[in-house]
């Protein structure tokens, strides 16, 4: 079959309407894509959507104040997370405030991986301590990070009760094992701040609770109003 000449019939000339048909095309995107800037930017002027509820309530910078702009929120919040030191310590949801510290005094505190982000207790209370109210430097803060870190990730296969189980139990266990050093390292770390106590591993298979420190084996103290057991020599807990 032949196909039609372009300029058959007195129609509009096929070769012509190739040319301008893209065109027309490209113009009206273009027209679109104007008048989707234009919105955008009536938006951006109307959109002063800081909300007092959405922002992060660290200390430290500048808060923007509810009717601000949202460029002026995203700077805050970058600046915000950039200047928080301690930002590996902050949980990713927010600690309940009920299980925060609520202590205006903080006397003792201890160690103890908790399967979140911040390891730093209240003995008193029992309570998660938001790192500003002891106020511990960057290094301290980092190594609190990593050493939660690392007991999270055998405290994580001792509970995943595998193939691992038993070695993760023996790493735990061992008062000589890295884990365990840098565990009392942070306790001598934290001391300037508040008296400070590590938590011991303890596989609580049979419910009896232990008569002697499993360190160096001198009676264990009750903890009075808490479930705890004290040796302070070791300055444990179980
Ligand atoms: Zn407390
Ligand atoms: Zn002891």
């Amino acid at each position: 079959m032949i196909a039609p000449s372009p300029f058959s019939g007195g129609q509009f000339p096929r070769a012509l309407f190739l040319t301008f048909a893209p065109l027309r095309g490209a113009n009206a995107r273009v027209a679109r894509l104007r008048q989707a800037a234009r919105l955008a930017r009536t938006d951006l002027r109307r959109e002063p959507v800081v909300r007092p509820d959405f922002l992060p309530r660290q200390s430290g910078v500048t808060r923007p104040l509810p009717g601000q702009k949202v460029g002026q929120l995203a700077r805050y919040a970058i600046e915000t997370i950039m200047k928080d030191i301690y930002l590996k310590l902050r949980p990713l949801t927010g600690t309940p405030k009920e299980e925060l510290c609520n202590c205006k005094e903080i006397k003792e505190i201890y160690l103890a991986y908790k399967l979140g982000t911040n390891p730093v207790h209240c003995l008193q209370c029992n309570g998660e301590i938001p790192p500003e109210k002891l106020g511990y430097d960057i290094k301290t803060a980092e190594s609190i990070a990593s050493w939660n870190t690392v007991y999270g990730a055998l405290y994580v296969l001792w509970l995943n009760s595998g193939e691992y189980e038993g070695w993760a139990r023996e790493r735990l266990l061992d008062r000589q094992g890295q884990v365990n050093k840098e565990g009392f390292e942070l306790i001598n770390s934290l001391d300037p701040f508040a008296k400070a106590y590590y938590l011991w591993f303890h596989e609580n298979c049979d419910e009896t609770e232990p008569s002697e420190c499993p360190l160096c084996s001198a009676p264990l103290q009750p903890r009075k109003q808490r479930r705890f057991l004290l040796c302070e020599h070791c300055r444990i807990l179980i």
